[in-house]
């Protein structure tokens, strides 16, 4: 059975991009493969957190994950750092990848453009990271958004290099898993790119519905339609972007025409985005909120979730050790 790993930083709370750009990917797919899913904790010592929102922020994205519809069941969740054999794959993996192609990965020269005063060795290698996450599995599938394309270029760069080296068919190279087949990129409403935790531009599964109407109805816009059938700038074909994901094909359509033919009223839109997120994101906050409060099974799920991944992995390092040629006792 193909095996299916994915992961998210816990930075802060997961974000409708999240949700949208991989959770929801996952959540469809754990049944069909093998499925884990991990909180990446030591990726997000890149920005220096303190230590009690490591902790927190785990059990936080915890809860969030279940929240979501994870099974543990069916898909064991554990916390990156509960793996050592991780750290071990990075070392391989960093010893036969190239500064000149770390450097030449967009969100990491994006991120030392934004904080130049932070450019240290694991922004760098932030890739080899991710890529020992994925191939200590043997995964074959990835659900991750669009952001992600180049990271996932780079692992499967790691994979076909380790196979070529030692002449050995071993690692799968990881495909990115796409919900709707298409890679997703979730904007943000404030007229930036994407949606995300850094930019500052974030819904979140925690929102309450006042909060979520809030946030939508100060979307950035324009003057509205001037010619029928035009082109949409970007900050309305954001919009419209919301309305594919939440709403419903004829409520799109309907939108659609409206813009078509100049009827369109930004605030009509916006009101069924928001409504319609609304929908979405309610019946996952009250989940939070009862996961949140049950500490006991967060760690269960946690400590299970450890020891499956760790036993995955450690079997994959006993392996890869054959393989580069140090002794097994
Ligand atoms: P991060 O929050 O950056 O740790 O990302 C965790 C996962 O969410 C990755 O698979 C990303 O590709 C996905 N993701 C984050 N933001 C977005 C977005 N705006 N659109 C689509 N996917 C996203």
């Amino acid at each position: 059975m193909e095996k299916v790993v994915s992961g998210i930083r816990p930075t802060g709370n997961l974000h409708l991009g999240n949700y949208f750009g991989a959770v929801k990917s996952f959540v469809a797919m754990q049944s069909q493969y093998q499925s884990m899913f991990f909180i990446a904790d030591w990726h997000s010592l890149t920005t220096h957190p303190k230590p009690e929102n490591i902790q927190n922020s785990a059990r936080t994205i915890l809860a969030e994950y279940l929240a979501c519809g994870i099974d543990p069941q069916k898909a064991p969740i554990y916390v990156q750092s509960d793996v050592k054999e991780t750290l071990e794959l990075y070392l391989y993996l960093n010893m036969n990848t190239y500064l000149g192609e770390l450097e030449r990965v967009t969100t990491f020269k994006e991120k030392a453009r934004k904080q130049p005063d932070n450019v240290n060795a694991g922004l760098l290698t932030y890739p080899t990271l991710m890529a020992a996450d994925v191939l200590q599995h043997r995964a074959h599938k990835v659900p991750v958004g669009k952001d992600q394309e180049q990271n996932m270029e780079m692992m499967r760069k790691c994979a076909r290099r380790f196979n070529n080296i030692y002449g050995i068919e071993f690692f799968p190279e990881p495909q990115n898993f796409y919900f709707n087949a298409t890679a997703l990129k979730v904007p943000g409403l404030d007229g930036s790119g994407k949606m995300g935790k850094s930019e500052g531009n974030c819904i979140y599964l925690r929102d309450d519905d006042k909060t979520i109407r809030k946030k939508v109805m100060k979307a950035v816009t324009d003057n509205g339609p001037q010619e029928p059938n035009s082109k949409r700038p970007e900050v309305i074909e954001n919009l419209f972007t919301f309305l594919k994901i939440a709403s419903t094909p004829d409520t799109y359509q309907y939108f659609d025409e409206k813009w078509n033919d100049c009827t369109l009223r930004y605030g009509d839109l916006k009101k069924q985005i928001a409504e319609d997120l609304v929908n979405i994101v309610a019946p996952i906050r009250e989940k939070i909120e009862e996961y949140s409060a049950n500490t006991a099974l967060l760690d269960k799920v946690a400590k299970e979730g450890a020891d499956y991944a760790r036993q995955s992995a450690s079997e994959t390092l006993n392996e890869v050790r054959k393989i580069i040629g140090f002794r097994i006792y």
